[in-house]
């Protein structure tokens, strides 16, 4: 198939399958698509420098399985993972179908090693996955440039700077797309389609409407162009809804990292050891509820609910060598007055808060690597775990802003991955995968790795009903 097909050309041809997206799940679709015969079309909005969407800032999936099985240690069966769904979900999921990807996870990684992903043992300091998450060496760049490759190989279309701004929906079909590919308008043909176009969290004015502006200060901590278009465009098509749009995987990142594609290193691992303060230099929270990995993921909404959307995680010299050091240097200064006055915080309040928890702590034999019971007393918000008196300098400040992962309003779906209508009816050649219908498992919480393991799940079920319709 020629590689450098013109917008003129495009008009020309009806594909069996069109992919909308670039990312593991529409690489996923689209892989298993081409294997199982059909001619595939795989539509993604960015250039090629910047293809694979949040999936190239990944690290690794959360897979099953019952014994060590190649990076994967010991035994993660499935009612267990199917236990730590339920807890971050807070019930918020469905169990059928959470327990049919969990089941599914369990060939994900063979199924991935055999099209060009490798992985590698887990790093020490990474959340503690060694046991639940298998890792992808050389990062989610690697895992994209492999499925990319595999997908060239076996003779999957690409076309990049090519944007899906419609999907033409009519008596339960998909009739076609309306695109803009390098430029150009395009109307495309396919008999079958999948949508596998992420969440809309890169675009404000969407996130605006239910966080107001409270969104302008949000960073984006990968693609700038999840924008949500096919997503919102189905949606008003009668096709349902999952999800609430204020649920999103949101975590307090790095105040400094840019705006978009920030990626993991913008992350910050030092709130359980520190104070975290406001812009009046309040705390408003306990920083040591949990371990780490459990908590991560709710300081980003902590934040978002904060004024001007900011916060402060500050610590001692004491705390410095106990988490992951961060990309951008902590601010350091040898007083709290003096770090107060770098932060842009009132020192005078800062000394406040600061001597206020130092009172409040109380003695204790102090242990980072687990629940210690280090507690305060009498202070509120309390801090139950790894309190100990902010007192020796250099003190470090890091500014925090909420940095959103994905959204969680999605297009409803079927076990079989095919996208169903507010009556309840599927659409009859369209299917998805991934973050557009992660809601349909992920009503709120995260569990890490699972965002990899619904998009390869779901895409590989998407392209192969997909190829099997269009086949046919
Ligand atoms: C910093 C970071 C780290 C993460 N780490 C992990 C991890 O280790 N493990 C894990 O499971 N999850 C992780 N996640 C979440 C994870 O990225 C996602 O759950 C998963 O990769 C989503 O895959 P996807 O294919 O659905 O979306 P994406 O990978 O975002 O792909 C969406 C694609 O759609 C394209 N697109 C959007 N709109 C259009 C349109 N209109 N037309 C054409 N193309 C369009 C985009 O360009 C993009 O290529 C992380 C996310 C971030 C940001």
């Amino acid at each position: 198939m020629p590689d450098d097909l013109q917008p003129g050309v495009l008009d020309q041809i009806t594909w069996d399958v069109a992919v909308v997206g670039g990312g593991n799940a529409a690489l996923c679709a689209a892989i298993t698509a081409r294997e199982a015969g059909a001619h595939v079309v795989l539509l993604e909005a960015s250039p090629r420098s910047f293809r694979g969407g949040n999936s190239r800032h990944t690290r690794n999936l959360r897979a099953m399985h019952d014994r060590p099985d190649g990076v994967l240690v010991e035994a993660y069966g499935e009612d267990e993972y199917w236990d730590d769904l339920l807890r971050v979900t807070g019930g918020q999921t469905d169990e059928h179908m959470a327990r049919m990807t969990i089941r599914a996870s369990a060939g994900a990684p063979a199924w991935m090693a055999a099209r060009g992903v490798a992985f590698q043992p887990s790093l020490s300091g990474t959340l503690s996955l060694g046991r639940t998450n298998a890792f992808f060496l050389g990062g989610g760049k690697a895992l994209v440039n492999a499925y990319f490759a595999t997908a060239e190989r076996l003779g999957v279309q690409i076309l990049y700077d090519t944007e899906v701004t419609a999907v033409a929906l009519n008596a339960g079909l998909v009739r076609e797309l309306t695109l803009v590919s390098r430029g150009f308008p395009v109307t495309l043909r396919a008999r079958a389609v999948v949508v596998a176009s992420g969440g809309f969290q890169a675009n404000t004015s969407w996130m605006r409407e239910s966080w107001g502006e409270a969104a302008d200060n949000f960073i984006i901590r990968g693609t700038p162009f999840a924008k949500g278009t096919v997503l919102r465009d189905l949606l008003a098509q009668d096709v349902a809804q999952v999800g609430d749009p204020t649920q999103c995987h949101a975590v307090a990142i790095d105040a400094r990292a840019p705006k978009y594609d920030g990626g993991i290193v913008t992350r910050l691992d030092c709130v359980p050891f520190s104070i975290v303060v406001d812009c009046h230099g309040q705390r408003f929270y306990d920083e040591g509820e949990d371990v780490w990995p459990k908590r991560y993921a709710i300081w980003g909404r902590l934040v978002a609910q904060r004024p001007d959307q900011i916060a402060y995680a500050i610590i001692d010299a004491k705390a410095d060598p106990l988490f992951m050091p961060s990309v951008f240097p902590a601010i350091r200064a040898g007083t709290i007055r003096e770090l107060a006055e770098k932060l842009g915080l009132d020192p005078a309040t800062l000394e406040a808060t600061v001597a206020g928890f130092n009172a409040a702590v109380v003695p204790g034999s102090f242990d980072g690597a687990r629940l210690d019971g280090c507690q305060t007393e009498g202070l509120e918000p309390p801090k139950t775990h790894w309190a100990r008196t902010i007192d020796t300098p250099p003190f470090s400040g890091y500014p925090l802003r909420p940095g959103i992962t994905f959204t969680y309003l999605g297009v409803k779906v079927s076990e079989q991955a095919q996208v169903l209508m507010n009556d309840g009816r599927p659409v009859a050649n369209l299917w998805a995968s991934g973050e557009i219908m992660a809601g349909n498992i992920l009503g709120r919480g995260y569990l890490a790795g699972f965002g990899m393991t619904i998009g390869t799940v779901f895409g590989r079920i998407a392209g192969e009903q997909a190829a099997r319709y269009a086949r046919n």
